[in-house]
């Protein structure tokens, strides 16, 4: 019997069968959340056995995800994941905070968080005999799929607005997927590309609409409780041990969606003990949701996105609900930043950290110092900030931040000059 038993809506809590639905609420249109067999896992597995296993992934967490033996041993598929926690301690000095962690998911295959999910979807694609596979994409979410499926060696097509940045769209190109550029948003492409899906019969692995992106998204939970039980020294038999705190960037609200989904998973299984609060950070250009959470309601309204972190960068959030309450469900918040204070974050990350972040991948630790200043989190809060893009994606957002470099003619004279 597969652990995989079916779906259950966010909005309106009907369940399906696996074979009933693909992709939302037949209904409503509201994201489905995967239901597995918590019985069956927590008869076949353990913590302990898990952090025993060699396998430096988030396929060590197979026994926990709706998708059976993924193949593709010693490809990029397999290397996705179970990336490193770091303790910042300059960052942490700064700020006045003890505890402060930093997992930086900009060290994936395709060097963003996005492969998580692209990894897991490209599995689900071969189980269900999907020929082809499409996403729509601000950038990442594109290039995770495409060097996901250039590892499992079959065709993915996708649809990125056409003011992607470069570093993105070489990455797409370079792993050989079909690339379409939009004269448009980012929404105006998911929208094609929903549409496409439809009409040609391939799989969407859209973000917010494919359900296996929040299954894949999810591992970053288990990771986090599964490290930070090994570096705080509390790793049992039984059990994990979860930071007080996670702060996360947020644009459609997958991310947060599959974090919180994850820890959710642990908790039933009484893996974890205790709910972290989950903060979404938003830029101040792009925060459809942080907007709904200050008005305390659960309709999210769209806005016209106007951020320099592009990756979140989104007019209609797609996973809107389960991102409000993934902060509203666990005594967590919502926080919107400026793009100067992400230039500021990022910065910080790399000077005082030595992590470069893309813009969207800063927006957390912005959304930390803002936290801190207006009191949200405590000097003894076990932290945990999450990066979720490297910086060489986007080399004119870093070259913003950092400043160009001063150019002389090769004397040393000019050289003390320089150096001042
Ligand atoms: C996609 C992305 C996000 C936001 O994820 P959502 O699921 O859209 O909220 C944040 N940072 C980076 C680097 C991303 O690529
Ligand atoms: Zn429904």
């Amino acid at each position: 019997m597969s652990k995989f038993r079916g779906y259950c809506c966010s909005v309106c809590g009907k369940e399906y069968t696996p074979d009933e639905v693909t992709y939302t609420c037949p209904a409503d249109g509201g994201n489905l959340d995967v239901l597995l067999d918590m019985e069956q896992i927590r008869a076949q597995t353990s913590p302990g056995q898990i952090n025993a296993s060699r396998d430096g992934s988030i396929w060590r967490y197979l026994p926990l995800l709706p998708v059976g033996d993924p193949g593709h041993e010693n490809t990029p598929l397999r290397a996705v994941g179970w990336t490193p926690v770091f303790r910042p301690a300059k960052l942490a000095s700064n700020l006045g905070l003890k505890n402060l962690w930093l997992k930086d998911d900009g060290r994936n295959p395709t060097a963003s968080f996005k492969d998580r999910a692209s990894a897991v979807t490209v599995v689900r694609a071969e189980e269900i005999g999907a020929e082809v596979v499409i996403t729509a994409s601000t950038g990442n979410a594109g290039a995770a799929l495409a060097g996901m499926a250039a590892a499992a060696q079959r065709p993915a097509v996708i649809l990125a607005p056409k003011t992607a940045p470069q570093g993105k769209v070489a990455q797409l190109l370079m792993f050989g997927a079909r690339v379409i550029l939009v004269d448009g948003t980012y929404d105006d492409a998911f929208d094609l590309t929903l549409e496409a899906a439809d009409a040609l019969g391939w799989y969407c692995r859209n973000t917010g609409y494919n359900p296996f992106t929040a299954e894949g998204k999810k591992t970053v939970a288990f990771e986090i409780c599964e490290q930070f039980s090994m570096l705080t020294g509390q790793l049992k038999e039984n059990e994990w041990v979860a930071p007080d705190v996670i702060f996360v960037s947020v644009g459609d609200g997958n991310i947060i969606s599959g974090l919180y989904k994850g820890l959710k998973d642990l908790v039933e299984l009484g893996w974890i003990k205790k709910m972290p609060r989950i903060m979404g950070v938003q830029a101040e250009g792009s925060s459809a949701i942080y907007n709904a959470f200050t008005a305390g309601t659960e309709d999210i309204e769209p806005v016209r996105a106007t951020t320099m972190a592009d990756s979140i960068s989104v007019d209609l959030p797609r996973d809107g609900l389960r991102a409000l309450r993934a902060a509203t469900q666990t005594g967590g918040a919502y926080i919107q930043v400026t793009d100067d204070a992400i230039l500021d974050a990022m910065r910080a990350l790399g000077r005082d950290a030595a992590v470069f972040a893309e813009p969207a991948g800063a927006t957390s630790y912005a959304g930390l110092v803002k936290a801190v200043a207006e009191s949200l989190v405590k000097a003894d809060d076990q932290i945990l900030v999450l990066n979720t893009g490297n910086g060489l994606k986007d080399v004119r957002a870093a070259l913003e931040a950092a400043g160009e470099a001063k150019v002389i003619k090769p004397g040393l004279d000019e050289l003390k000059a320089a150096l001042g």
